[in-house]
């Protein structure tokens, strides 16, 4: 367990190792997931109104789970590359180091608070 070693400081890039892999086979899990059940559905739609309008609805909720789950997992591996290059924990904007706080926090972040915020508002 990773927060059970409280007398040692916590290595944030071996947190993030473990806590990224972790991220990445859960989100690949899921899209499989998503992916099995729109196989399940042999794309016709019921002549039923209702029923058809029941089935869009988990098309688009399906549609959103997909890419929701693509983009996490596309920014845990982009987080995971950034390990092996040696540049995690540096923001991808200013090159500064991204605030330890926020690491631990959501250790996926490529930017630092205040790019991030600068993006949000541009
Ligand atoms: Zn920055």
């Amino acid at each position: 367990m990773l927060l059970s070693g409280l007398a040692e400081p916590m290595d944030p890039i071996a947190y993030a190792k473990a806590y990224l892999s972790n991220r990445a086979q859960e989100l690949t899990e899921r899209l499989a997931g998503v992916e099995r059940s729109r196989q399940r559905d042999d794309g016709t739609l019921s002549a039923d109104a209702e029923e058809r309008a029941t089935e869009c609805e988990n098309d688009e909720v399906l549609d959103h789970l997909s890419d929701v789950t693509r983009v996490e997992l596309a920014q845990v591996r982009r987080a995971m590359e950034r390990i092996d290059k040696g540049e995690y924990g540096l923001c991808e904007h200013c090159g500064q180091p991204i605030e330890e706080a926020r690491l631990l926090a959501v250790p996926e972040v490529t930017g630092c608070r205040a790019c991030a915020r600068a993006r949000i508002a541009a």
